[in-house]
């Protein structure tokens, strides 16, 4: 459904139960909805509850929302609210609102000002997602692959199902070659393994944002660079990505058009039992130091899906569940034929 004339679509980036909004004048004629729907705005003449549908639902009805200023401050202030709640009580001398709760005691007297929050009447809003306008779109023949990004906790089999991709078609599918400033090995060429250059001037590119990621690892630099991802593209591949999910923003463009699936781990009884004898890789940095999984390592890979998923949730266009392998690399390859012949909704400001 392309967008008429006057219709606005929007994508939903928090879930939302009417039943469950104190604020809302009539619950009955609320729309409830998931993070990742996508609405149709059918009137925005209140300042505080919209008049929504669901694209594509039969139903002509339309239900109300929450106006996205209306739900952005109550948002921002629900979260000063909890930010500055501990405050109250061990710091009577406050004056703003400050963040110091993420403070050891020790550091809360001595670093105030390096967490000073805006004043009670500018609610920081920057960083509360609502809602994001979005049109369709739809990959013409000719055109250059959207860019694919996949994030997820360590250990939850990520490489795994890159490499699995790779190897089903090297000629449709494409991986970046990092930069390096340690000396090239002698198996090793340029281009390959890495594009070998010198400190001076990864330390220049990092200065002009050349790179997405960029990590130290003994006394050399290695880094992902914004024109490796476009000289994937530029031979007519898709480009598969894996970086943490805090990069994803500044690669959210029309040039790249970037659609993220998180790979998610399933309940940590089935880790249990579907890892039992598999082995981990538990950084980046410990390459090669592959040790059976503990209780710790999926403990943690569940909690920090959690984090991923709640801090960058809403970035997410598709969450795939690796519990059993072969069955999420099957979900993964459907969701890429999809991706390059369906209609997808993209976020209008990419458009300018
Ligand atoms: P090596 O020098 O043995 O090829 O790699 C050393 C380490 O650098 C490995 O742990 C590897 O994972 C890491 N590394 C390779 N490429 C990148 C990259 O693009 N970014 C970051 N942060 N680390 C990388």
């Amino acid at each position: 459904t392309p967008s008429k004339e006057g219709k606005m679509f929007i994508k939903a980036l928090f879930d939302y139960d009417p039943n469950e909004d104190k604020a809302i004048p009539c619950k009955e004629a609320g729309l409830s909805f998931k993070k990742g729907d996508i609405l149709q705005i059918m009137s925005q003449d209140d300042a505080t509850w919209w008049q929504a549908r669901h694209e594509g639902d039969a139903n002509p009805r339309a239900g109300l929302i929450p106006s996205k200023h209306f739900q952005e401050r109550r948002l921002a202030l629900r979260r000063t609210e909890i930010l500055v709640q501990p405050l109250k009580v061990s710091n009577r001398k406050s004056s703003g609102f400050r963040r110091s709760f993420r403070l050891s005691r020790k550091d809360k007297k001595t670093n105030k000002s390096m967490y000073e929050c805006k004043k009670s009447d500018q609610y920081d809003t920057a960083d509360v997602p609502t809602y994001e306008e979005v049109t369709p779109y739809r990959r013409q023949t000719n055109e250059k692959y959207r860019l694919v990004v996949l994030v997820g906790p360590v250990g939850v089999g990520l490489n795994e199902l890159k490499r699995k991709l790779l190897i089903s078609d090297t000629q449709h599918y494409g991986v970046t070659v990092p930069h390096t400033t340690r000396a090239r090995r002698s198996q090793e060429s340029d281009g390959v393994e890495y594009i070998f250059i010198s400190k001076h001037l990864f330390e220049t590119d990092v200065q002009n944002n050349k790179f997405i990621e960029y990590g130290e690892y003994k006394n050399n630099y290695y880094g992902t660079s914004i024109d490796s991802v476009r000289s994937v593209l530029a031979k007519n591949k898709v480009c598969l990505l894996d970086v943490q999910p805090h990069t994803v923003k500044h690669l959210r463009t029309l040039e790249f058009k970037p659609y993220v699936i998180f790979i998610k781990p399933p309940s940590i009884e089935r880790l249990r039992e579907t890892r039992k004898n598999a082995k981990i890789i538990s950084s980046r940095d410990d390459q090669g130091a592959a040790k059976p999984f503990t209780e710790e390592d999926f403990q943690e890979m569940i909690k920090s899906a959690q984090i991923m998923e709640s801090q960058y949730g809403h970035l997410f266009d598709k969450i795939i569940i690796n519990d059993d392998l072969t069955v999420a690399f099957n979900e993964l390859k459907t969701t890429f034929d999809k991706l390059e012949t369906d209609t997808h909704w993209i976020p209008v400001s990419w458009l300018h």
